[in-house]
């Protein structure tokens, strides 16, 4: 490296921004000093493995979509090509007792009217009103809110049993305050044509028997450490443990607390990229505070074997629509879901997520945590739950909100930054890891072409 090689920053060291320092060492070849600044002890942000029950169990994500690639090809880059699928076992929802999901489901919306009525999840009075999807009128989408467009075509009842129960516990959303033209199936089916239905049906992709998730058997933290070890490897240096305060663009360069560099990724989540921005870019810094998250309690539990009734064993976990929720919104069975996840002594691990937007934990400690937990999930499932092992992660403020036209606010954040910051992360562009993967790889490149530095001829340098 020459004292001429530009310098470039990465802050925030959650799996956006290791993707982000990824793509930009592979990129530059050496050719850049490339730092990675992270205010934790830890890496991963709130990807995070650790041991429970004898076994690597998530705290946070435990899974990520194959369809969209970035989180695939990250993985492949590193070395991690030993992923794992869940068993297939299907869902369930809870009203007054568990009732499987129906079959042929496009993120909640049914493509069988048959399945429907068949789970007996929906009354008749509420299938009947689904049905009407197919002969209502189409309205305008300028509210951009996933509950106004599901109720109009296919009513209260399916909104809070499907489509709500499945894309509210993805994203720990109010659907009803949350953008529709953000999740890009739903919005999908909503410009596809009049009828939800009808558009679920024709665009419904025939099962192919591949597995729709992925995630390494030593849990989703030892990808997040295995992006490190490589990123160290090509030559990036992790500064971690010291929070950055500052952020300064300065005569087409930027200074971090001070320090000089050509660029910088910008990967924290928007509450803090505001204040750090407050100053040199304040129209960017204002609209990133606007963008409001919420937090979850994840709590992990060992039953011991046996305990739960049979009818559990054949299900990967089940939600609670808001209707009926009290704190508990789902709760996932790990050691039917995941074939690596069951304890020698065959005891269960259960993953129970509790709070959303709207329903928050924040003041609940860990004793009302834990009676909440057990009360509410042994009403679910009809018997006492004794667990052996508890652990309980809080993540406060770790789902960004994507309020009705979100796309617009970030469209307007991304056009006011100075042209050496470029933003990056879940608050942006989809909060799973592969869009999170996607958002750090794509401002990489943005950085890389900003600062002349281009890309090696099959313009994908991560690819392996
Ligand atoms: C409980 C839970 C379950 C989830 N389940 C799934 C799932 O199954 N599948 C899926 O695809 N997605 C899931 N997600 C979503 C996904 O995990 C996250 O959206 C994604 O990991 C966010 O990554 P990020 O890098 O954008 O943000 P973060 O992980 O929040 O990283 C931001 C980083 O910035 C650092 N930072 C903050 N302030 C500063 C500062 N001043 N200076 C320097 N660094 C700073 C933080 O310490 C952190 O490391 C889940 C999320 C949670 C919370």
């Amino acid at each position: 490296m020459t004292r001429h090689d530009p310098r470039i920053a990465v802050v925030g060291g959650g799996i956006s921004g290791l993707s982000a320092a990824l793509e930009l060492a592979l990129g530059t070849e050496g050719r850049a000093d490339i730092a990675l600044l992270e205010s934790q002890e830890r890496t991963g942000g709130v990807i995070r493995t650790s041991e429970f029950a004898g076994l690597p169990v998530d705290e946070g994500a435990d899974a990520f979509l194959r369809r969209v690639p970035d989180a695939l090809e990250v993985a492949a880059a590193v070395g991690m090509r030993d992923l794992t699928a869940p068993t297939g076992a299907s869902a369930a929802v809870w009203v007054d007792r568990l009732r499987p999901l129906p079959e042929g489901l496009l993120l909640g919306v049914p493509t069988s009217v048959r399945s429907l009525v068949r789970s007996q999840l929906v009354s008749p009075r509420g299938s009947a009103r689904a049905l009407a999807d197919l002969v209502l009128p189409s309205r305008g989408l300028e509210h951009d809110s996933i509950g106004t467009w599901v109720r109009a075509r296919l009513g209260s009842e399916v909104h809070d049993r499907l489509i709500d129960a499945l894309v509210g516990s993805i994203y720990a959303a109010d659907t009803d305050r949350f953008s529709l033209a953000s999740v890009p199936q739903l919005d999908g089916l909503a410009r596809g044509g009049r009828s939800a239905i009808l558009t679920a049906l024709r665009t419904r992709r025939p099962p192919t028997g591949e597995p729709i998730f992925a995630a390494p058997p030593t849990g989703m933290g030892s990808l997040t450490d295995a992006i490190v070890s490589r990123i160290v490897e090509l030559g990036v240096t992790m500064r971690i443990g010291r929070a950055v305060d500052r952020i300064q663009a300065v005569d087409g360069s930027v200074e971090i607390d001070g320090e000089r560099f050509d660029a910088v990724v910008l990967a924290t989540p928007a509450r803090v990229s505001a204040r750090l921005l407050e100053t040199s870019a304040p129209t960017a810094a204002s609209a990133l505070a606007s963008i409001e998250a919420a937090g979850v309690i994840m709590v992990t539990l060992a039953v011991p074997a046996g305990s739960l009734p049979p009818s559990c064993s054949d299900l990967s976990g089940y939600l609670v629509p808001k209707s009926r929720q009290r704190s508990v919104t789902a709760v996932s069975f790990a050691s039917s879901k995941w074939a690596h996840l069951r304890p020698a002594d065959g005891s269960q691990i259960l993953r129970v997520s509790l709070g959303r937007d709207g329903l928050d934990m924040d003041d609940l400690d860990d004793d009302d945590t834990q009676t909440r937990v057990i009360d509410e999930v042994s009403l679910h499932l009809g018997c006492d739950v004794a667990p052996t092992a508890t652990r309980i992660t809080r993540w406060p403020g770790a789902f960004p909100q994507y309020r009705p036209h979100h796309g617009a606010l970030v469209a307007s954040i991304e056009g006011s930054l100075p042209q050496t910051i470029v933003a990056a992360g879940a608050s942006l562009h989809g909060i799973g890891v592969p869009s999170c993967v996607a958002s750090g790889r794509r401002a990489a490149r943005t950085v890389l072409e900003r600062l002349g530095l281009g890309h090696p001829p099959n313009g994908d340098p991560v690819r392996p």
